[in-house]
């Protein structure tokens, strides 16, 4: 198989988040503050993507505003070259800082919102005070001239608020709009029960997402990503596992996703101790699932193996123990029935209570499907 470079790196600076979402996507074994990489480090590894034929990078966390140096990290990127977009909470952000941003060479900000309603947004990210002052720095963002998208994670908690999301995003300034449902892996599969939606409210979401590209053809782009537990085949995990994406956790390992270490089977290499070409062309994580040698039936036969390259590792490996596995969000998959009719008990039971994601809360569990 021919390698092209990576498209874009993830930059991962920090885990640290004043906000605790229950289906945050960053490992439930979150890295502490002393094992991050310093400014040095982040400035060579940025270096390093670029020379390989990086064309963007993502500062994303944890909440990447908390790192003092953010600014020089920009500075550094846009030196190399690289298009530079800010992945923020933006509770942090105040006008000083965002001009510091703007002058540094940033480019783009992707604002997210855990709701429309500061009841439930608030609630969500287990931070009060936090819908309001998003609102306040997607403005911040406007007034620098800076493209805004706004991103908002739905589920079976504000699903019913999807149209007015974006029509807020249209409100805030923003030129695109995602309306992502939650990934269950980590923190979201630990709190599954309190976030599947049932297929009737999976419904609810598309028509009010058609009914809302259709009003606002040509105003704003509307993303939609729909839950995977609900459909026939599985999405294809980032382009295929090592085809386009780097992801660099606070510490320095090196990911072919921001899910990865919950593979507790792979080991990953540190772009402090292998160079990141290395890494990219020859290292044992980002071999172990790329193209389709690694694969077993039934999608090492199947047609659509280079389509959704057999789906998500992450997934793979919290359903059923074993990252080889077919996705079980692919009815193809044996385990695709227990998962789904798992899931659909959970979706019309009571929603569990959150178990937020905090330090104290990043103990391993078991889970049984
Ligand atoms: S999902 Fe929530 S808790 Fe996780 S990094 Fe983003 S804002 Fe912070
Ligand atoms: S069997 Fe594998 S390749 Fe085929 S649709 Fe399912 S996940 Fe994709």
């Amino acid at each position: 198989m021919t390698l092209d470079p990576p498209m874009a790196l993830l930059a991962e600076l920090t885990h640290r988040c004043p906000l605790q979402c229950p289906y945050c996507s960053n490992p439930i074994d979150l890295e502490r503050a002393n094992k991050e990489m310093t400014t040095e480090d982040w400035l060579r590894a940025i270096r390093e993507a670029a020379a390989l034929g990086c064309m963007q990078v993502h500062f994303s966390g944890g909440e990447p505003t908390v790192r003092p140096d953010l600014e020089r990290l920009v500075a550094g990127a846009t030196e190399a070259g690289l298009y530079t977009n800010l992945i923020t909470s933006g509770v942090l952000l105040d006008a000083t800082r965002l001009a510091a941003l703007v002058e540094a060479g940033l480019e783009h900000v992707q604002l997210s919102f855990q709701d429309s309603t500061t009841e439930i947004g608030d609630r969500v990210g287990g931070y009060a005070g936090g819908h309001e002052k998003k609102i306040a720095t997607a403005a911040l963002v406007r007034a620098a001239n800076l493209p805004l998208t706004a991103n908002f994670v739905v589920h079976r908690q504000n699903f019913h608020h999807l149209s007015d999301m974006i029509d807020m995003a249209l409100a805030l300034g923003a030129q695109r709009v995602e309306i992502a449902n939650v990934q269950y892996y980590g923190w979201a599969l630990r709190n599954r029960a309190a976030l599947m939606p049932t297929r009737a409210q999976l419904t609810q979401m598309t028509q009010d997402i058609a009914e809302a590209r259709e009003r606002l053809k040509g105003v704003i782009t509307i993303d939609f990503v729909v839950p995977d537990y609900y459909a026939r085949r599985p999405k294809s995990c980032m382009g295929g596992w090592g085809r386009r994406f780097l992801n660099i956790s606070p510490s320095g390992n090196v990911l072919p996703c921001h899910a990865a270490e919950s593979i507790t089977t792979l080991s990953f290499d540190n772009v402090r101790q292998r160079s990141l070409a290395d890494i990219w062309r020859n290292s044992e994580a980002f071999e172990a699932f790329r193209g389709t040698d690694w694969m077993a039936e039934p999608c090492r036969s199947c047609d659509r193996r280079e389509i959704d390259w057999g789906g998500c590792r992450c997934q793979a490996f919290a359903i059923t123990g074993d990252a080889k596995q077919t996705d079980p969000a692919c009815d193809l998959s044996p385990y695709h029935d227990s998962l789904v009719s798992a899931a659909v008990g959970e979706a019309a039971a009571e929603p569990a209570a959150f178990v937020y994601r905090r330090y104290r809360n990043a103990k391993p569990v078991q889970r049984e499907f």
